[in-house]
């Protein structure tokens, strides 16, 4: 599933070839990506459009039109741009330049959404926390939304108010750098477990878009090398980078977490 890093490495590569172009002619095969709204419709109102931007607010890509008008795409569990044809295309874009991008997504959770100017982003804002590499992501902010939580601190790092853009492999990821085990209550830490996951955050997020996100081999999205660095995710058994004991696994919020039982506490 998409997270942050894999999302802004969908960005960078869908900016690369579509800002600036015209898009001639759209179309979109798959109802459920649009709804409530017609694929015909969004398709229609797509052709023609110049696109001026593509830019990433969470785990969200928002397409800016010369129009004003704003696709907000939500990649979900598989979605992905493609640049040459692929199996389970939902739709395809067709630009100035000759350019063909397909949008592909096995198991049909993606939206794509047209909004009018300025609605995209009181859409998104009601839903969404600071951007955790943005001025607005600080350790006083942390505090201030972590105060008197008693949920797990990764359920609360996970909760896209509390931060955007965060999913289950970077919020463990992010733990183990802050030294701070996943099922502390979010209320219970301290300034510097605090500072830490604010670092910790910062620290995965990073380190996976350097990577150009993790590719998991599941088909669903393809090029990354993260996940050959993983601290923790997935490493059930292996030797903490930092202690050397064996990292362990356990569920929170029904989400398998993996941590260092040495080092995290
Ligand atoms: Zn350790």
């Amino acid at each position: 599933m998409p997270e942050l890093p894999e999302v802004e490495t969908e960005r960078g590569r869908l900016a690369r070839r579509i800002e600036g172009r015209r898009i001639v002619s759209a179309r979109i095969d798959d109802s459920r990506l649009t709804r409530p709204e017609p694929p015909e419709w969004v398709a229609a109102r797509l052709g023609g459009e110049r696109v001026t931007t593509v830019e990433r607010r969470g785990k969200y890509l928002l397409i800016r039109l010369e129009s004003g008008d704003v696709l907000v795409v939500h990649l979900r569990m598989t979605g992905s741009f493609r640049y040459e044809p692929a199996t389970h295309e939902r739709a395809v874009l067709e630009l100035d330049d000759g350019t063909r991008i397909a949008y592909r997504d096995l198991r049909r959770f993606g939206t794509w959404t047209l909004f009018e100017p300025e609605k995209a982003d009181e859409h998104l804002s009601v839903r969404l926390g600071p951007e955790p590499l943005g001025r607005g992501f600080t350790t006083g902010y942390l505090a201030g939304r972590l105060q008197g939580r008693r949920a797990p601190v990764k359920a609360a790092i996970l909760d896209q108010r509390t931060v955007a853009g965060l999913g289950n492999i970077y919020a463990d990821e992010a733990l183990w750098h802050a030294h701070v085990h996943p099922l502390r209550p979010a209320g219970e830490l301290g300034e510097e477990e605090l500072a830490a996951v604010r670092d910790g955050i910062r620290t995965a997020l990073r380190r996976g878009i350097r990577r150009q996100g993790a590719d998991l081999g599941d088909g669903t999205y393809s090029g990354g090398l993260m996940q050959r660095e993983f601290r923790v995710y997935g490493r059930t058994g292996k030797a903490c980078d930092r202690c050397g004991m064996p990292i362990e696994k356990t569920r929170v919020g029904g989400r398998g977490t993996w941590f260092c039982p040495s080092c995290q506490v």
